[in-house]
C-alpha cells in the first residue's frame, strides 16, 4: 500500500535521517511531514492548517464552522486584508459555508470599472481570522505585516454561490467602510485540473464608480487607524519592510510633520 505509513522498507537510520533532514529544513524546528496529519477534521481549511505552525504565528487556527440553517441574521462577513508579506497584496475575503473563500490581490480593488485587478485564489481561512492585525513572524507562511484594510458584509447576486463559483462568475454586492456598491469576480481561465486558479476582481459601474485609488487615499487600518509601518513598530515586526507597503507621499508627510502621525 502506498502512501505514509505503509513504508515497511525504511530501516530506523533512513527513518532517523529523514527527521534529521525535515528539522534541518524547518531551520531547527520540528514540523511533522504534512502528509502525516490527518488534517480532514479541517474540513476546508485543512491547507490552511498544513500551512501554519500554530505554536509560532499568532494568526487563528480556527475551525469550519457549521453550515447555518436558513439566512444569517447578521448577514455574511467580507474582510480585506492589507499584507506586507514578501509581495505586499490585499486579502479579499468573502464568507462562505462557515470559512473565508480568500483571493490574494496584489494591487487591491479599485472603484474604477475599466480596472480589472488580478485575484489569485488562496486556501479558505477561518472566520476567525477577520480579526487578525499583527505580526506573522519571518520565517512563517506569510511573513510580515497584516493589517484589516476593510471590513463590512457581503450580499451575493447570484442565489447559488457554489455554481457561480464552479461558473467562475461571482457577482456581489460589499457594505465595508471603504468598499461599497456592485463587485464581480470573473475567473480567468477554466482549466479542469486548476483547483485554485486567477480570477479578476472588477468594479461595475454604479453610483460608488470613481477613478480615485482607494488604497491610496484610504490606507489606514479600519480597527485601529494605523498604517503598516505602525502596525510593525506597535508589535515588534519589520518595519522597513512594512512601510514599503504604505504610500510614500503618507510616509513623507509623516517625516515631516511628526505630530500628525
Ligand atoms: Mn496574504
Amino acid at each position: 500500500m502506498p502512501g505514509h505509513g505503509g513504508s515497511p522498507n525504511l530501516t530506523n537510520l533512513e527513518i532517523g535521517r529523514a527527521v534529521a533532514y525535515m528539522i534541518n529544513q524547518s531551520g531547527g524546528h520540528w514540523v511533522e511531514p504534512a502528509s502525516a496529519k490527518d488534517l480532514s477534521r479541517y474540513g476546508v481549511l485543512a491547507e490552511y492548517h498544513r500551512k501554519r505552525r500554530f505554536d509560532v504565528t499568532p494568526e487563528p487556527a480556527g475551525r469550519p464552522r457549521r453550515k447555518k440553517t436558513g439566512p444569517a441574521a447578521r448577514g455574511l462577513a467580507f474582510v480585506v486584508q492589507k499584507h506586507r508579506a514578501s509581495h505586499l497584496h490585499y486579502d479579499f475575503r468573502l464568507e462562505h459555508r462557515g470559512a473565508m473563500l480568500s483571493w490574494a490581490v496584489p494591487k487591491g480593488p479599485s472603484f474604477d470599472p475599466a480596472v480589472k485587478r488580478l485575484a489569485m485564489q488562496v486556501e479558505d481561512h477561518p472566520i476567525e481570522y477577520n480579526k487578525f492585525e499583527g505580526i506573522i513572524p519571518d520565517g512563517e507562511y506569510g511573513g510580515g505585516t497584516v493589517m484589516i484594510w476593510d471590513a463590512g458584509h457581503w450580499t451575493p447576486e447570484p442565489a447559488d454561490v457554489d455554481a457561480a463559483l464552479k461558473r467562475g462568475e461571482l457577482k456581489f454586492r460589499l457594505e465595508g467602510k471603504k468598499l461599497r456598491g456592485s463587485w464581480v469576480l470573473v475567473r480567468t481561465r477554466g482549466r479542469p485540473g486548476d483547483s485554485k486558479p486567477a480570477w479578476l476582481l472588477i468594479k461595475h459601474r454604479d453610483e460608488w464608480t470613481s477613478t480615485e485609488e482607494v488604497t491610496e487615499l484610504a490606507p489606514r487600518s479600519i480597527v485601529s487607524n494605523r498604517l503598516l509601518v505602525e502596525i510593525a513598530r506597535d508589535e515588534g515586526g519589520n518595519v522597513q519592510k512594512a512601510a514599503d507597503g504604505d504610500p510614500s507621499a503618507l510616509l513623507r508627510e509623516i517625516l515631516n510633520n511628526p505630530g500628525i502621525a
